[in-house]
Formats: structure tokens, sequence, C-alpha cells
């Protein structure tokens, strides 16, 4: 099963995805942590990707791609697996939809996430990330909005999302998910 999980940043994302992919018993990718990895180990890839972390814009496509790719190679990633932190913008999409036809293994689900602006500044302000300081925690919701929002409609466009309310324990907001899994 290949899941697209997506939903701002500070909406608890990481804990659910934590717990989904033990459910569902498929590998977890994640964009974020990958790059995170490529920067500590200072690796190219992550030489270029880190000055755009820092600001809190995207990386560019070509190199997240590029991780996308090289994942998907892998064996273990081929009944299925969920992305966490990509797509983050229309051409991400697109491009995933290409490498998944071409293996032909298409996308089953997209889950959305949904957390008010206010909520989210109030999580991410008390958490203690390198890139959550005030200004790059409102560059990133910027960019969700700008960039990764339209994914979400390019999906409902196709008929593959779900949104789930994100207020509540991690427990409350995992049934939600959980539920729609069973549909
Ligand atoms: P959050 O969702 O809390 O912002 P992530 O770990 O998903 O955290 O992403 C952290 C940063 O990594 C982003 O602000 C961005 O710079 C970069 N990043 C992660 N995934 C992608 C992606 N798919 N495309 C471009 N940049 C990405």
């Amino acid at each position: 099963m290949f899941i697209v999980f997506i939903g701002p940043p500070g909406a608890g994302k990481g804990t659910q995805a934590q717990r989904l992919v033990e459910l569902l018993d498929i590998p977890h990718l994640s964009t974020g942590d990958m790059l995170r990895q490529a920067i500590s180990q200072e690796t190219d890839l992550g030489k270029q990707a880190s000055q755009y972390m820092q600001a809190g814009k995207l990386v560019p496509d070509e190199l997240v791609l590029q991780i996308i790719d090289q994942c998907l190679g892998d064996p273990q990633m081929a009944t299925g697996c969920l992305f966490d932190g990509f797509p983050r913008n229309v051409e991400q999409a697109k491009a995933l939809d290409d490498l998944l036809a071409k293996r032909n293994t298409p996308l089953n689900l997209v889950l959305e996430l949904r957390v008010a602006d206010e909520e989210l500044v109030r999580r991410m302000s008390a958490r203690k990330r390198e890139d959550d300081t005030a200004e790059t925690i409102a560059h990133r919701l910027e960019v969700y909005k700008n960039q990764t929002a339209p994914v979400l409609q390019y999906y409902a466009d196709r008929g593959l999302l779900k949104s789930v309310d994100g207020i509540g324990t991690p427990d409350e907001v995992f049934e939600r998910i959980r539920q729609c899994l069973d549909h």
C-alpha cells in the first residue's frame, strides 16, 4: 500500500506517521528525516540542502527527487511505503505519479492532517528543532499554504484525499486515521 501523508509543520505528523507504519508494517519514507541525515553525514546532497532548510524554504525538487528515486529502488519499497513530507508541491506530486506509474504501483490513499494555524505556531514554538525559530516557522507555514495546499487539491481531484482532524490526544487522532483506512 502506497500512502502519502500530508500536514502542515507542527501538526503532529511525525508521531502519527510512526504509528501508521507500525500498524501497516510498511517502510517510512520521510524526506525531512533523510535530508537531516544527509546534512549530519555531510554528503554532497546534504551540503546543497542545508541552506534551504535553515531558511525554511523547500529544497529544490531535483535534490528531493533524487532521494525518492533512490529509495523506491529498494526492494523493501516494492509493495508499499508511507511518504511523509513528500510531495510538497504539485511538481513533486506529478513526478511521484510518474515514478509509481512506471512501477505499476499507483498511490492508494492520501491522508491530510488538519490543524489550525494558531495551534501550529503554539506547538512549534514549544519544541526545539534547529529550524524552529519564529521566523522560519512563519515562513514554513507560508510555504505550506502556497505550495503544499495545492497538492491537496491535486489529490482531491483524483479522488484520493481523506482529511483527518489533528486536534486531540495522539490516541484520538490515530483512531481517526485508522477509521480512514477502514473505509
Ligand atoms: P516540517 O514538516 O515540520 O517542516 P520536515 O522534516 O518535513 O518538517 O521538513 C523540514 C525541512 O526539510 C523543510 O522545511 C524543507 O526545507 C525540507 N524538506 C523536507 N521535505 C521536502 C520536500 N519534499 N521538498 C522540499 N523540501 C523538503
